[in-house]
């Protein structure tokens, strides 16, 4: 299949490039770089399955039938996958208009490309669209509590609209899509820096640095090695009969932040304290998703341990920083 992915160069865009390469589709990457990297994705632009990967630096808010020059490679599009976004609360604090375009616009006129081209589409949504979830675990049928004028709302709202929108053209265009709510997901390729809970604590730990804690940490999150995700999107997009549903889709082992700190912190060899710093503004509380849904209709469950995910992960940061020139202390252990 001819498989383009918006936001291809980011996070979790890139690891499901690789996997659809090696499941032998064409791969068409269509990102503006602003949250992602081209290095993410320059493993496929040089490797065997190069010839079946195309990157094009576009912003999908643009139309993208007046494609010019890139018009062959977004000609005959079997399927899509909507990832384009800004990710991590620093991600969308700096670009709250572009988060809000990018999941409304962009998500619009990806579906139209599905439209015209007879593709079937996934459309990324989050564990975000719960806000501070009052139901717990969070099932599907959720509706979710949000500030809509919070300081989350560019992405939570846009995220929602987007998926507004999605079941529009289900319902009134026909298009085949599906919307999958994505929790809290770690692993390679994410940025050092963007902010997020497993970087922040993975860079300070590897760097002896205290370990920054919001509030209590007495907050929780249930966290998905990109892997596990990945496969999770795969089989939302290539099931038959997902047309018009959504589902969660994250790992529910369900720790606090202080637990999910001081595991890092063990799995680092590392001497680093914590450290209290001030509550996020509207941070939910508890997030944990009920995954019945995609276990029973994808046939999908998380199978990779935190444990394991956090080595490799620890292992790739560590390679990462070394690379990037930052001195790293000796192991204590
Ligand atoms: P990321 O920031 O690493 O990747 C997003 C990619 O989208 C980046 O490469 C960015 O440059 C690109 N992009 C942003 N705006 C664009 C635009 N207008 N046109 C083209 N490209 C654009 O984030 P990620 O963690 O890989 O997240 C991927 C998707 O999954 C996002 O939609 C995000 O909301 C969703 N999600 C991620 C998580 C998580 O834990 N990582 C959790 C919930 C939902
Ligand atoms: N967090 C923290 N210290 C950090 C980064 C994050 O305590 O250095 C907390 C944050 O306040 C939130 C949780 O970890 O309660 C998860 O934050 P993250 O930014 O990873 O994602 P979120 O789930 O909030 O989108």
């Amino acid at each position: 299949m001819k498989v383009l992915v918006a936001g291809g160069a980011g996070f979790i865009g890139s690891h499901l490039c690789a996997r659809l390469l090696r499941e032998g589709h064409t791969v068409v990457c269509v990102d503006n770089l602003l949250t992602g990297a081209e290095r993410n994705i320059a493993p496929l632009r040089a490797g065997d399955s190069a010839a079946r990967f195309t990157f094009l630096q576009r912003d999908v808010t643009e139309p993208l039938d007046s494609a010019g020059d890139a018009a062959d490679a977004l000609a005959a599009i079997d399927a899509i996958f909507q990832l384009a976004s800004p990710a991590s609360p620093i991600g969308y604090w700096n670009h709250p208009f572009e988060t809000i375009r990018v999941n409304t616009i962009g998500t619009t006129n990806l579906l139209e490309v599905a439209r015209k081209q007879g593709a079937r589409l996934l459309t990324a949504s989050t564990s975000e669209a719960y806000g501070d979830p009052l139901v717990h675990p969070q099932r599907e049928d959720y509706y979710g509590n949000v500030n809509p004028i919070g300081v989350r709302a560019c992405y939570d709202e846009s995220k929602r609209l987007g998926e507004t929108i999605t079941m529009e053209y289900v319902r009134r265009r026909g298009v085949d899509a599906r919307i999958v709510r994505i929790f809290n997901t770690y692993g390679s390729n994410s940025q050092l820096n963007d902010g997020r809970m497993i970087p922040n604590f993975i860079t300070q730990a590897l760097s002896h640095q205290p370990v920054t804690i919001h509030g209590t940490g007495e907050q929780t999150r249930s966290i998905c090695y990109v892997d596990d995700l990945v496969d999770g999107l795969m089989r939302a997009l290539f099931t038959e009969q997902t047309t018009g549903q959504v589902y969660n889709l994250g790992n529910p082992e369900e720790q606090t932040i202080k637990q999910w700190a001081q595991r890092i912190i063990r799995l680092c060899d590392s001497p680093s304290a914590l450290v209290f710093e001030a509550r996020r503004e509207d941070d939910p509380e508890r997030r944990r998703p009920n995954i019945e849904k995609a276990r029973t209709q994808l046939g999908w469950e998380p199978r990779v341990t935190p444990d394991d995910g956090l080595t490799r992960t620890i292992a790739w940061f560590r390679s990462e920083m070394e690379r990037e020139g930052v001195c790293l202390p000796a192991r204590a252990g």
